[in-house]
């Protein structure tokens, strides 16, 4: 059978924000085709590390995290397939005295934004939740409803659940542009041709730019990069996700037991347009640091047989934040990116506002702060260390 060439919705990019938005456009009773320039979670979606977390959110963000961990409470039966989602908490720990001060300050402004989130005061404390904890922690916080989910299998059950509404996901299929009519979405022009649509809805992470600017619409992601180790599978010895004050590592053990650690967010000084996985490979130095700090914090890391590395990159906005945005001069076209390392946990919730903003429905959360045009003026503000895990 031929391929379609007209849906009520385009979806540009495979990640889990393009299939969410996929799917809660096709249960809507859209007609929906995703376009996936590689294969789906090609890029950050397979590369996370899945933390599915409310805690130290930008207040912003916060509200949009608390209903999506609400949402992947029931999301694998919605969608008829295992999400790997277990809610085992988060522990963001601290190992000097200035860390400690500053744990306890995100937990008294998180808990005054109306988060569940306890100060653990010591190692005993921290040790009660987490027993494989190293002695290098002094003290934590501890949100018991954050959690994890496994990416591929996230995203694979959003793209089984979306096709079987009808979404058509095609793979391997880049857009290059997006095509206007007097000041309207029209469609997209792919190599296999066009694509008419009234509405585009731009999930293409890191590459989201290249496909807005030539509509005139700057969106200045900064790419960061993170690296990954991965071990082979442990007997399970850690629950929750850990993450650090400064942001310098985090972790989880996976449902197989391997051990997926990460550092913090570090500077890539490369053209995104022409990355390859070999040029996001670490150098030796990044891991042994990665390897001597995570060891400090949970020791069994250091005795694991490492089965994979990786770098991932990360699209930074210059405030943090993500654009959710229906740029209003551009009718038809959203945008759904520069999630800045934190967009796999609030997915479902980033899923159905791509979709209200496709469709013209009242977005169930405010909007304002993700709106594309708050960079038209230059940065508003500028993002230190981003947490993630
Ligand atoms: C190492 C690492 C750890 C992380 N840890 C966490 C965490 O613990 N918790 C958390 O919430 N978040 C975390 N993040 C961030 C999170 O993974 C991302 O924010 C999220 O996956 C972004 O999803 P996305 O769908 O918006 O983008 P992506 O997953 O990057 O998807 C974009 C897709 O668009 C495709 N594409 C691009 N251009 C085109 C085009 N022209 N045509 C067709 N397709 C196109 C790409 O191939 C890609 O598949 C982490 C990220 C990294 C790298």
């Amino acid at each position: 059978m031929a391929s379609s060439t007209t849906a009520d919705v385009v979806v540009i990019g495979g990640g889990i924000t393009g299939v969410a938005a996929a799917y809660e456009l096709a249960r809507a009773g859209a007609s929906v085709i995703l376009l996936e320039k590689d294969r789906l979670a090609a890029m950050a979606s397979g590369w996370t590390l899945g933390g599915v977390r409310q805690s130290g959110r930008d207040a912003a963000e916060l509200p949009l995290a608390l209903a999506a961990v609400r949402r992947w409470a029931d999301l694998a039966e919605e969608l008829g397939a295992d999400t790997g989602y277990r809610r085992r908490g988060n522990l963001r720990l601290a190992r000097d005295a200035a860390e400690v001060e500053r744990i306890r300050r995100l937990v008294a402004e998180q808990r005054a934004l109306g988060l569940e989130l306890e100060f653990l005061p010591d190692l005993a404390s921290v040790r009660a939740v987490a027993p494989a904890i190293g002695p290098a922690v002094l003290a934590a916080s501890f949100c018991p409803t954050d959690g994890h989910a496994d990416p591929l299998r996230a995203v694979r059950a959003y793209a089984g659940a979306a096709r079987r509404l009808g979404a058509d996901i095609r793979e391997g299929v880049a857009v290059h542009a997006i095509e206007l009519a007097s000041g309207r979405v029209r469609g997209v022009a792919t190599k296999a041709g066009p694509i008419a649509a009234s509405r585009v809805v731009v999930a293409a992470g890191m590459h989201a730019p290249e496909l807005l600017a030539p509509l005139g619409l700057g969106l200045p992601l900064v790419p960061k990069v993170v690296t990954v180790l991965q071990t082979v599978p442990l007997a399970p010895c850690f629950d929750p996700v850990f993450g650090v004050a400064n942001a310098d590592c985090a972790g989880r053990q996976e449902l197989d037991g391997r051990l997926r650690v990460t550092t913090g967010i570090g500077d890539w000084p490369h053209d995104v347009g022409s990355w390859s996985e070999e040029m996001l490979m670490p150098p030796a130095g990044e891991l042994m640091r990665l390897i001597a700090r995570v060891s400090d914090i949970l020791p069994v890391v250091g005795q694991a047989r490492v089965a994979r590395v990786w770098g991932g990159l990360i699209d930074l906005t210059p405030d943090g934040l993500p654009v959710l945005d229906a740029p209003p001069h551009v009718a038809g076209l959203v945008v759904a990116a520069g999630f800045s390392g934190h967009g796999f946990g609030i997915a479902p919730v980033s899923g159905e506002l791509a979709a209200d903003l496709a469709l013209g429905r009242r977005p169930a959360h405010e909007l304002a702060p993700f709106r594309l045009d708050r960079f038209a003026a230059g940065a508003a503000g500028t993002v230190g260390l981003t947490l993630h895990g």
